[in-house]
Parts: structure tokens; sequence; C-alpha cells
């Protein structure tokens, strides 16, 4: 695993269809990271990755239901994919945009940092930047103010170069 731990700490712009991380190899991440936190990897947790990876654009976890039993043909519950998604968030591999409420792969999850989301109104489709230093800026900013953050939500809303042409 050592090779996909080393990647340069820049801020960078991921979308879904970033070619940094193939599905394989963060399938293969997800069992490992698992493994290393203590956590089991699951046949549902494999699944509601890979389904979160195969997704072109953030997905609901309605929507995400609807692909694991149209692939299965199996009867997927919702509070299982639910209890994926939780499990897949605390590891760090799928991240929830809170003004959607829906889910995206992160591409680069060995490298643990915050996300900003770029969100567009259009086309719903989402992009992440991956921010080593802004967040922690926030974070430090409201600790200065006597302010314990609990949780940091980032988004910007616009549009995105493809429906602006
Ligand atoms: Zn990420
Ligand atoms: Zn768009």
């Amino acid at each position: 695993m050592a090779a996909i731990m080393t990647q340069n700490s820049a801020s960078h712009i991921c979308t879904a269809r970033c070619a940094d991380g193939s599905k394989k190899t963060l399938l293969r991440y997800g069992e490992y990271i698992a493994a290393q936190k203590g956590q089991r990897w699951t046949a549902p947790r494999a699944a509601v990755y890979e389904a979160v990876l195969d997704a072109r654009r953030p997905a609901t976890a309605y929507q995400l239901l609807e692909a694991l039993c149209a692939k299965d043909g199996t009867d997927v519950k919702p509070a299982t994919v639910y209890r994926a998604l939780d499990a897949l968030q605390e590891l760090g591999l799928v991240a929830r945009i809170e003004s959607m409420n829906a889910y995206l792969a992160c591409r680069h999850p060995q490298q643990p940092h915050e996300h900003i989301f770029l969100v567009c109104d259009d086309c719903g489709d989402a992009a992440e930047v991956a921010d080593h230093k802004i967040a922690g800026h926030l974070r430090h900013d409201a600790a200065s103010h006597g302010f314990k953050t609990a949780r940091q939500v980032m988004e910007l809303h616009g549009t995105c170069q493809h429906c602006q042409k």
C-alpha cells in the first residue's frame, strides 16, 4: 500500500471522474484501512462503497439503494445502506454533501483532509477540493475565539464549467 500513500499535499480539485485512484485501488484501500482501524469490511460496506464509486454524480442513499437492488436483483434494506454509509464516512472513504444530502467518494482517502465542495446548482454535479490548509485555518480562527468546532461544512454553490457553455 506504500505506493498510494505518497501523494503531494497541495490542494487540488477532484471530481467523480478524476483519474486519481482507480476503483480497484480504492476498493483495496477500503479493505486495508478498515483492517487498520479494526473495523470489519463487510460485504454490504464493500457493495455500497462500490456503488458510490460507480455513481457519476453525488448520489443520495435512495439512489444508491436503487442501484444496488438493480445490480444484484436482491432486496437491499435502507438501514443497511445507511449503516454502510456511516461506516464509510468514518473511514474517510465517502463524504456527505450536506445541502444535497448526497454522498461522494473521496478520490484520495489516503491523505487526511477536509472537504470543500464545489456544487453545480444546474446539473447537480459536485467537485471536491481536497484541502489541507483552509479548514485548519478556520478551525484555528474559531479556536482563538474560544469556539470549539465539532463539524465543519464547506460548500461553494454555483455553475460548473460544463453548464456555463
Ligand atoms: Zn477527499
Ligand atoms: Zn453543472
